[in-house]
Parts: C-alpha cells; structure tokens; sequence
C-alpha cells in the first residue's frame, strides 16, 4: 500500500469540498457541450422506468448543493413524480436550456471529464425525460426575487412565466410514457416500480447522511432522514428499528483504508442480497468483489442461500480505484481485487467476533413467527424479513403540510459532501473466553454461562462438531498428523464404485489422520485413527466419508472434499451426553482455540446470548 497518511487524506477531502463548492457556483452557467465532446460522451437511454427518472432527479439535486429533498411518487412514479429540493436552482435564462440534450453546467469539454466531481455530466437526462413525459420546472436562485415555471409535453415547450415560489427547484414529472405505449408496457406493476424508487431513494439517502430525505409514496410518508449525518439512525428511519436489534459495528482501518458500518449477526439474514448496501468514497456501488468478502467473511456461519444485512462505508485511496470505468457505472472496480477482497473480509471478520456478534435469544418476538422453509433457525429469519420490509403503513401524512414545511425551509447552503467522518459507531466488545463463568450443564444438551453483560446457552453437540472439523482440516491442510495406534484394527466395507477410484481418496484420508490400506476384496483395514478421535468418532466419520464418496466421485475438486468432511463431523460427532465440569472445561478451552467458535461448520450457533438488560427488561425491573 503507498504510504498515504491521514494529512493526505484530509488534503483529499478538503479539495474535493472546494471542487464541489466550485461546481455549485459554476452551476450558474449552463453551455452547450461543442459536437466533439458530445459524441465522446456515449448516448445512452437513460429513461427506461421511472426508478432512471427519479435516480436522474435526485442526483440532480444532490449536484445543486441541495440539503433537502423530497421525493414523490404515485402509481409507482408512472403517472407522478416529483422532486423538490433547496438547492441552488437554476437561472431565469437557463430553464429552456437544461432541457436540451447535452445541455449541462457541470463540465465544458472534453478534458473535465477526466475530473469530474458532479453526479451527472452527460447533460441528457432532462431532455430524456421530457421526450417521453409531460414535465413541470419551477425553480429559483437563492438571490432573485422570483422563480420560473416551465412546462413541457414531449420535448415541446408549452409554457415559461415568472412565478413566485421558494428557493430551489422543484420537477415534476407525469405520465411517463405516455406518447409511446410500447415503452409503457414494458413497465412492472405499481407496487413493482414503486419497490425500485424506493430502494433507490433508501441507499441515495443512507450514502448522504447530511442530506434530509423524505420520501412520499401515494400520499404515505415511506421515509424521512434528519441529516445529521448519523448512519445508524439513518438506518433504523429508513428500514425500521427492529434491523438495529440484529447489527454489529464494523470499524477498520489499515493504511488509508477505512472501512466503517454495520452487518447483522449471522442468525438475521435475508434470502436475498437486498439488504447489502456499499458505498464507497461517498458513492453507492455495487461490486462482486465486496459480495464475496462478505460471503468469505461469513462463511461456515450461514445456511446456503441466506445472506447477511451489511451497510458497508468504505473509503479507499482513489488511486487504487480503477479510474477507466465510467463513472456513472454501479459496478465499481478496483486496481487490486484481492487487495480490497482481504480487507473488507478482514473488517467483517473483526466485528463477527465481537460480543455483539452472537445471536440473541429473543422471546417475546417468536409468538409471531411465521415458520418458513421447515428449519428451526428460520423461525428467527422469519421475523427479521418481517422487520426489514418497508414500512409502507406508516402513518398517512397530509401533502400540505409537507409541503408548507418545505417551503418554510431556510436552510442555509451547506456543502453536501457525505462526511465519513460524522458516522457514529458504538464501540465494539471484543467477546473473551477468559471471561465466561460456568453455570452448569441444561438438559444435558446445553452449557450455560455468563459473563458480566450477558447470560449464554452454549450448544455442546454443536461446539463439539466445530472443535472436531476445524481439527480435522488442520491436519489435512497441514499434514501434521497426530495418530493413536488401535490395539484392534477396524475393517471397512465398500462398494466396488469407492475402491475402484482409491487412488482420488486415499492419501487425502490417510492426510486426516488414519492409517489405511487395501486390504482385498472391497475392504480396507485401519490401523491408527486420528488422535483426537474416539473410536466410535473415528468409525462414523469414515463410514459416512465412503458413503458420500459413493455419490459424489469427483474428489479431485478441494472445495467438495471440505464439504464432505464438513457432513461427515455431523454424523461422527455425538450427542446428549451430560458432560461433568472438568469436561465443560476441556469442551470451552478446545472452542476457545477455533478459528470461528460461534457456529457449527453447518452454520447452526454454538452461542446464543441473552443480555442482563433484556432479563430485566422480561422481568419489568427497567
Ligand atoms: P447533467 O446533470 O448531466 O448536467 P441534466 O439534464 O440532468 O444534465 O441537467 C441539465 C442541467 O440542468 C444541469 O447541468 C443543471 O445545470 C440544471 N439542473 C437540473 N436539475 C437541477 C436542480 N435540481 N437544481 C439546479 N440545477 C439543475
Ligand atoms: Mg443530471
């Protein structure tokens, strides 16, 4: 990594604000790009539903140094959308200008594409959007008298008067489509659409934490942010309270590498990857890479198919960002994958290893619990998918009033710039083995604990499946193998499918930790058994091995082999035993040196936890 330090960095920032600052006075003049650097900049569609038009506005928005926006949309933005925002606004002589293609005051030739600081650039996306809808502007500069109000129907315009109205600029936009119904088919449902605006609107509004969003679907209130530049309560006004319950924070840095935010515990996950928002160097991407680190970050920890919430605020040294690829483009690259890969995994990693990290026993939320899937775990899954959904019933807000608010509002320009620094974090409790006092042992299935904050009900079949897997592919990974002799050796019966394709197993078993050998006629004889192994263990654990290996003969693929290791542990390892205290002892010292104690290598808990706060809380003391 360069040896950047956090001078540079402020250095950094501090230009980028002055860069912005500029821009937003630069605004004031808006020219036609020469055809040269027309034709460089790609024409693209940018209108294809009406989340394009909405995104297009806001950013707008954003670029006007606007400190409050306010969105609304009916019918899923396809008969309404408006955007109303306290930016600078645009001049009297300007409005008829901004609707014509290549029309922008963000850069005038080719050469400041390369330093571009402004969401938009291209200088397409209002004459887009009044090609194909009816469009109403009123906007004002801060320091003129009056505003204007333009109107234009399919890129005609129809009216431009003097009015009066509040500082900034305020679009609507209706009928999308409404002069080409092919396109219009092409829409999904209301609800569809509106899901898309609202995502949008949800992660643009997270990635600006000093800009008040709010945002009205059908006359409902889906949203409001305060600005105040606080990611956690910006979270909890955007997807609920009850998402707050289930994260840990994340914060890292290394060199000039921050990485700052949230991810849920891995007993709250989602189905889908809907809930994982990036944003780096104050800008909403998405990228694979990241989606794997958190994928590699969990591992072992979660169920195929579920996926953790993640709010991830990564700040990385621009020049390891690839600088060629487009900047409106979502998918971001980097200069050095693994580079960023190992860092986001790194920063996961640390705060899955935190108290905070293992899940909560929560009683009073399981009598509403939908069961899905059939599992147990789900039940928890159930209710959280429940509290990550929009809250589309919130109360009803009168339109009025909001906008009375609005246009009451004076707030003073300030520079919009996402502040990373202003994101609060709570200080993360590393979780200490050290700490746990022993309680006793519960239905022979369960150690209870507890340390100062919290009780815990520790899963001994599960801690035990942990303790033997990580063993287990430590000695095949390493070839350091610990053997115990067997005064009596095992035969192993196989199928002739198993021997005939001995020479794909047999060094990888004998790896692990057994010493075996053909012994004729479809058996194999064992002379010694990994040294941790009890007989019994050891006897499950290669039956189940051959079973499998009878299903799945491709055993050349690593990343198959761990996975039957990974089920055979299940059917080796036994369960129910009561354990006395010595051995409590002996099961917690093993589970302190895992690599990743707090779950099975299936992804069920060894940990669950139950606070101090949420006992006194169950029993009305607070
Ligand atoms: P671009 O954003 O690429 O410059 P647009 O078509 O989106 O192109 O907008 C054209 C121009 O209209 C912008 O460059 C800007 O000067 C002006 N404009 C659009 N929306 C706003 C707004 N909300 N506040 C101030 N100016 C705006
Ligand atoms: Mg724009």
């Amino acid at each position: 990594m360069t040896n950047r330090t956090n001078n540079d960095n402020l250095i950094d920032t501090c230009e980028y604000t002055i860069a912005r600052v500029f821009l937003c006075y630069n605004q004031l003049m808006i020219r036609l790009l020469d055809k040269k650097t027309a034709d460089k900049i790609a024409a693209g569609e940018v209108v294809d539903r009406p989340v394009s038009i909405v995104k297009e506005l806001v950013e707008n928005s954003i670029d006007a140094g606007s400190t409050w926006i306010t969105i609304e949309i009916k019918q899923g933005g396809k008969s309404y959308i408006r955007v109303t925002d306290n930016g600078l606004g645009i001049a009297e002589d300007d409005v008829e200008t901004a609707f014509k293609r290549h029309a922008t005051s963000k850069i005038s030739d080719a050469k400041d594409l390369d330093s571009i600081v402004s969401l938009g650039f291209r200088g397409e996306a209002l004459a887009s959007i009044c090609a194909v809808s009816r469009v109403e502007l009123i906007s004002k500069q801060r320091e003129k008298r009056t505003g204007r109000r333009i109107v234009v129907e399919g890129s005609e315009i129809l009216q431009n008067n003097p009015t009066g109205c509040p500082d900034g600029t305020t679009i609507i936009v209706k009928d999308l489509f409404y002069n080409t119904p092919a396109r219009r088919k092409f829409l999904s449902s209301d609800s569809a659409e509106a899901r898309r605006i609202i995502d949008f609107a949800s992660r643009i509004a997270l990635s600006y934490p000093d800009i008040r969003f709010n945002l009205i679907n059908s006359t409902k209130q889906v949203f409001a942010t305060n600005g105040k530049g606080d990611i956690l309560s910006n979270i909890v006004n955007i997807y609920g309270a009850d998402i707050s319950k289930a994260l840990i924070p994340v914060n890292m840095s290394e060199d000039n590498f921050t990485i700052k935010g949230f991810v849920s515990d891995p007993g709250s996950t989602l189905s889908s990857r809907n809930r994982q928002v990036f944003c780096i160097n104050g800008r909403i991407v998405s990228s694979q890479i990241i989606d794997k680190a958190i994928d590699m970050a969990y591992k072992e920890r979660l169920f195929a198919g579920r996926y953790p919430v993640a709010f991830l605020f990564i700040a990385i040294p621009p020049d390891k960002l690839d600088v060629n690829i487009h900047p409106t483009k979502k998918e971001i690259r980097f200069d050095d994958n693994t580079l960023i890969e190992d860092f986001v995994k790194e920063g996961i990693k640390q705060a899955l290893l935190s108290k905070e990290a293992i899940p909560n026993l929560e009683i009073s939320t399981f009598k509403n619990a939908k069961p899905d899937q059939g599992m147990q775990m789900d039940v928890k899954y159930a209710i959280q998918e429940a509290a990550f959904e929009y809250n589309e019933q919130s109360n009803k807000v009168d339109i009025k009033n909001v906008l009375t608010t609005l246009s009451s509002e004076t707030d003073s320009f300030k520079n919009v710039e996402t502040d990373q620094a202003g994101i609060v974090i709570s200080a993360v409790h590393p979780f200490e083995f050290d700490d746990l006092i022993i309680i006793g042992s519960v239905f022979n299935t369960y150690i209870a604990a507890q340390d100062k904050e919290n009780f815990y009900l520790i899963d001994q079949h599960a801690a035990h499946e942990r303790i033997f897997y990580e063993r287990l592919m430590k000695q095949h990974a390493t070839g350091e193998k610990a053997l115990q002799e067997l005064m009596f050796p095992m035969n192993f019966k196989v199928s002739a499918q198993v021997s005939s394709i001995e020479d794909s197993w047999i060094n990888d078993v004998r790896g692990i930790g057994y010493d075996i050998e053909f012994f004729g006629n479809n058996t194999y004889i064992v002379r010694s058994i990994p040294a941790f192994m009890e007989m019994q263990e050891a006897e499950y654990f290669l039956n189940d091995l051959f079973n499998q290996f009878d299903d799945i003969p491709d055993l050349s693929n690593k990343s198959i082999l761990e996975k039957i290791i990974m089920r055979a542990c299940k059917a080796a390892v036994k369960a129910g035993d009561s354990l006395d205290s010595a051995e409590i002892k002996a099961l917690l010292k093993q589970l302190k040196d895992c690599n990743n104690p707090y779950s099975c290598p299936h992804g069920r808990p060894v940990f669950i936890k139950l606070s101090n706060y949420e006992i006194e809380k169950m029993f009305k003391r607070v």
